[in-house]
């Protein structure tokens, strides 16, 4: 674990501006006489210093006894906390500072070692778990962001935290949800998905064990155009396994063969494509009392002509086509005849979404 600590960024390595000791800001604590002696540890942590905005105002601790910083993409995040509080809920800490020996060769900072975390750790991220941590009911009042779902699972995986990674799992797995068909759910209905956000989510889930939100993402993979477009012009630049490429482009091709099926079948008709509809209180021109060829052509009629057989292909799970054309449609098909489309499609849904789930073998 020391290790970690000695791979502090050194301010010459990554720009971490020098602070000299005697050097003081109006709020910095070292305006008061330092009652620590200069240590070898002291002197090495002074080159550490943070300025002070560079301190997280609500998680800077005056009577913490740990400080953790973090330094990347071109700016620090310094905060000072409880170590018991730490070394309880993450792993990662209690590791750390467990270490026999650490307090030797670690630097110190207003009377407290001074430690860094994994490099995969980002200074939002990090932000955002401690404050997750240390203030959990203010941050639950809302419903978790999926950006900061990301980042808090990310950060609560890496340092080993089972409090804040299920909770952000919870999260994304509400939003990637696979208990729901695509479509269903008003947060569902309520956003749009590119390709790259899916990508996004493959490679958290697969990273941080997640794994319950990979169909829904492998989902949005195979209904995103410009994921189809990229895939034909330059595949090598998705970053996928060649398997999960090849399972999407088999699940594609089967949704293509199924959906016209249903979309040119016309409603209530049995395998030898007779009427089930017994329909009463209609009248002609109700397809519902037309002859099973005739009706059968009335059906065809709209259905080639209509946009659902290609649009709908696209995305079958979310393509309602009753509910979409229910103008033209009730006009010649009766209620009863439309319910039962209506149930064939969902059927299908729930039937499709299995082989998806078995395709990818998730
Ligand atoms: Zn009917």
């Amino acid at each position: 674990m020391n290790s970690k600590v000695r791979g502090a960024p050194s301010p010459k390595k990554e720009g971490l501006k020098r602070t000299h000791p005697t050097h003081t800001s109006p709020e910095s604590p070292n305006k008061r006489p330092r009652p620590y002696p200069v240590t070898p540890q002291v002197r090495r942590a002074h080159w550490l210093m943070p300025r002070c905005d560079d301190r997280d105002k609500d998680l800077w601790y005056p009577d913490g006894n740990v400080i953790i910083y973090r330094y990347s993409e071109g700016r620090a995040r310094w905060f000072k906390l409880y170590r018991t509080r730490l070394a309880q809920y993450c792993g990662f800490f209690d590791t750390l500072l467990s270490s026999s020996g650490s307090a030797e060769t670690t630097p110190q900072l207003e009377g407290c070692p001074v430690y860094t975390v994994p490099a995969e750790v980002s200074c939002d991220g990090l932000s955002a778990f401690f404050g997750m941590l240390e203030k959990p009911r203010e941050l639950s009042l809302k419903p978790l962001t999926q950006d900061l779902a990301i980042s808090l699972v990310q950060t609560a995986h890496a340092l080993s935290c089972s409090v804040v990674f299920e909770y952000a799992q919870q999260s994304l797995s509400e939003l990637w949800s696979r208990d729901t068909l695509p479509g269903d759910s008003p947060v569902d209905a309520a956003r749009t998905v590119t390709w790259k956000e899916a990508m996004v989510m493959i490679t958290v889930a697969r990273k941080c064990g997640v794994l319950e939100i990979l169909k829904r993402a492998f989902y949005e993979l195979l209904v995103s155009e410009d994921f189809w477009v990229i895939h034909d012009v330059d595949s090598a630049t998705i970053d996928l396994p060649d398997e999960d490429i090849y399972r999407l482009r088999e699940m594609r091709l089967y949704l293509n063969r199924e959906w016209p099926k249903f979309v040119i079948t016309p409603p209530q008709t049995d395998e030898k494509g007779k009427t089930k509809c017994t329909p009463t209180g209609y009248h002609p021109p109700f397809a519902c009392e037309m002859q099973n060829c005739q009706r059968r052509n009335t059906w065809l009629n709209f259905a080639l002509d209509d946009e659902g057989l290609d649009t709908g292909a696209r995305d079958p799970l979310r393509y309602n086509l009753v509910k979409r054309r229910a103008v033209t449609l009730e006009k010649t098909w009766c209620q009863w005849c439309l319910n039962n489309k209506e149930e064939v499609w969902n059927n299908l849904r729930m039937e499709w979404w299995g082989v998806l789930g078995d395709m990818m073998k998730i």
